[in-house]
């Protein structure tokens, strides 16, 4: 007798999904210490988990998600991963 439900399906996809996220994340985070990757606001400038020497946001919640320093910018807002030079790589 199977037993499973739709809602066991769907918590398994989600908790699946949230361990994916995680290690994602993990990976990103081991790069931004590392100085490979960096995160590019819509401001133009660093934020998010770039590292300290680059990172032009306050932190608000998270690393490098509050106000820019460098400019009006209110709220880090992410446009994608960029080099050190903020070019975003695809
Ligand atoms: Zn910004
Ligand atoms: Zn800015």
């Amino acid at each position: 007798m199977n037993k499973e439900t739709k809602f066991d399906k769907e918590t398994q996809i989600a908790f699946n999904d949230i361990k994916e996220k995680n290690k994602m994340i993990e990976t990103w985070t081991k790069q931004a210490e590392e100085g490979k990757v960096f995160e590019m606001c819509s401001c133009g400038h660093f934020g998010g988990m770039s590292r300290d020497s680059h990172n032009a946001h306050e932190p608000n919640i998270q690393a490098g998600h509050g106000k820019c320093k460098l400019c009006k910018c209110d709220w880090f807002t992410w446009v994608g991963f960029c080099n050190a030079e903020g070019k975003i790589e695809k």
